[in-house]
């Protein structure tokens, strides 16, 4: 599976600092067999892949869709189909799949949400847990 990621307030805090849990994250979905890509609304986010050293376990870096987000993917040149997104904005979560995660806003706090994004989508694609976590 391809699990896209979000950028800003999902990876990143207000002051630009890394989540809690991205590199655990990142290297769970990689060891179960997926791939991990990123992607933001406002940019191709090279600054999150370049800053963080997390270089080794990103399969692609690109520009999010922020509207017609299915036939958006070929004008933006993303060449494969994002199966599941974790992301602080319900859009792409309603267009592909994936897990909403509260916008990581309040930095002291502890914070688990990208692993419970994890345990989400490996419950999903073991059939145990519905494509997003949305109220149906
Ligand atoms: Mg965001």
């Amino acid at each position: 599976m391809n699990v896209f990621f979000d950028c800003d307030f999902t990876l990143t805090g207000v002051h630009g600092g890394l989540r809690p849990y991205v590199r655990e994250a990142f290297e769970a979905i990689i060891a179960d067999g997926h791939k991990v890509y990123i992607w933001s609304g406002a940019r191709v986010p090279w600054d999150i892949y370049e800053d963080f050293g997390l270089e080794d376990l990103i399969s692609g870096v690109y520009f999010k869709p922020i509207e017609d987000h299915h036939a958006s993917l070929k004008f933006l040149q993303i060449p494969v189909f994002p199966d599941f997104v974790v992301d602080d904005n319900v859009g792409p979560v309603e267009a592909f799949g994936g897990y909403v995660v509260p916008p990581y806003i309040y930095v002291k706090e502890p914070d688990d949400h990208l692993l419970r994004a994890y345990r989400h989508f490996k419950a999903w694609v073991a059939g145990e847990a519905p494509a997003s976590n949305l109220p149906s």
